[in-house]
């Protein structure tokens, strides 16, 4: 559970990115926000999965209300429940696709080895069994955004955030990493993504309207 209260976001400089927003998100949805450029989608989302903190009002994952984490407490509750995915990939060039997702799990705790195989599995899950050993420059945008899926949800997430992951693919791959968003919230992991596509917005059970840093219209 995720629950938004009252929140606001005033960046320095003045802009007011966020309204007062109040938002629940239950374990098992599967959640769109929509609206134009600037309308604080990108700094809701952040929000929600704490990169970043409000400027007033509240933020709740699970039992923890977010305000009183420390940073290390904060990045410790990130890296075991929540993973992102951004409309850029944010892989490492030069990097083979398996070491691009175990790198993920450096602070896991877990052996380099068994790293390894936690991002080969991650890959087989989205189907990129047979490209383990490519780096990014040797995939098409459709397989590099989907190791970069396999690289937030190789730590077993309960929570994927995924910030126009189809922004910059053309249809059909746009089209398939969507699906592949949909059956791993199928498999049990809470998804929430922001998209400018109003089609796919519509196909998926709840969406979130945006504009000027305010929720206008909610559809479940
Ligand atoms: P969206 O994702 O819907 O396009 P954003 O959340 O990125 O919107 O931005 C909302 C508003 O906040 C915009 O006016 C944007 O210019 C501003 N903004 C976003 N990030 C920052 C930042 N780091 N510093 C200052 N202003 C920002
Ligand atoms: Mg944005």
């Amino acid at each position: 559970m995720i629950e938004l209260t009252d929140v606001t976001k005033v960046y320095s400089g003045g802009v007011a990115a966020l309204a007062g927003v109040s938002l629940r998100i239950e374990p098992g949805e599967l959640v769109a926000i929509v609206g134009p450029s600037g309308s604080g989608k990108s700094t809701m989302l952040n929000i929600l999965g704490t990169l970043d903190r409000p400027t007033t009002g509240r933020v709740r994952i699970d039992r923890y209300d977010v305000a009183r984490l420390s940073d290390a407490g904060l990045s410790a509750l990130r890296a075991g429940r929540i993973g992102f995915v951004f409309q850029q990939f944010h892989l490492a060039s030069g990097v083979r696709a398996v070491d691009n997702v175990a790198d993920g799990l450096l602070y896991s705790g877990l052996s380099r080895s068994q790293r390894r195989k936690r991002a080969a599995a991650a890959l087989e899950r989205v189907g990129l069994a047979h490209r383990l050993d490519h780096e990014p420059h040797e995939l098409s945008g459709g397989e590099r955004q989907r190791v970069a899926v396999a690289r937030a949800v190789a730590g077993e997430p309960a929570v994927l955030l995924a910030d126009e992951p189809t922004g910059a693919l053309d249809s059909a791959s746009g089209a398939g990493v969507m699906q592949l968003l949909r059956d791993l919230n199928g498999a049990g992991t809470t998804v929430v993504v922001i998209t400018h596509d109003r089609d796919i917005a519509a196909s998926l059970p709840r969406q979130v309207l945006m504009r000027d840093g305010r929720i206008t219209t909610e559809v479940h």
